[in-house]
């Protein structure tokens, strides 16, 4: 799970619902309909750079909008009111057939819930999840070890990119490059890509930077 700070949903996506639910049509909003013939694209551009093209739930950053799913936590099979609610609405990566096999995230998720407090939007959702030197991912808490398995996060070649992420980290922590008295400093420099967005597995960084120090 990787924290994503919601920002305002687009303006275009605003006018789209107002229209929709305005005297002129008296329609109610459907995600068949948004689908179709409203701003998607656009709303999906505005998540992905709220997300810094990285995927809310493993990580890994999405490269082309076509292999990108716009998700909703809570699913539109239970919660049809957040069908076109904002703050149900992520980026996630799993596409089926644009190489991310076999599925994970979003795709795997399908209709399955995942426990509110793990919403990617929650500050504090990272801290659910730990990250082992092989690239296992292990949930705290009975909730987060049900998100890893509706999600699929154990899924191998995950596992196997968290592993490259971390022999990193592992190689600055063993050279001093990192250590105990300036881990603070050097954190959020190693959670920050040199275009401005966040290198992918971002989540993994942080977590296990913490862990070795906190
Ligand atoms: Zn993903």
């Amino acid at each position: 799970m990787k924290h994503s700070d919601k920002k305002t949903e687009p303006t275009s996506f605003t006018h789209y619902k107002d229209k929709r639910v305005g005297k002129k049509h008296g329609r109610k909003l459907s995600y068949g309909h948004f689908k179709k013939q409203g701003p998607k694209k656009e709303l999906t551009v505005h998540i992905m750079d709220e997300q810094k093209n990285l995927c809310c739930y493993c990580g890994r950053r999405i490269s082309g909008e076509n292999k990108s799913h716009l998700e909703h936590f809570f699913s539109q099979k239970h919660f049809k009111k957040l069908a076109l609610d904002y703050s149900n609405m992520f980026i996630s990566c799993g596409l089926t057939g644009t190489g991310y096999t076999p599925e994970t995230c979003g795709f795997h998720k399908k209709e399955l819930e995942i426990d509110a407090n793990l919403i990617p939007s929650n500050r504090n959702c990272e801290g659910n999840f730990i990250y082992g030197s092989d690239g296992t991912i292990t949930g705290l808490n009975p909730e987060a070890k049900a998100a890893i398995k509706i999600l699929n996060l154990g899924e191998a070649t995950l596992a196997s990119d968290r592993k490259v992420v971390i022999s990193g980290l592992e190689g600055m922590i063993a050279s001093g490059e990192i250590s105990k008295t300036n881990w603070q400093t050097e954190l959020p420099k190693l959670c920050a890509a040199s275009d401005g967005s966040e290198p992918g597995y971002v989540q993994v960084i942080r977590r296990y930077i913490e862990a070795e120090f906190s």
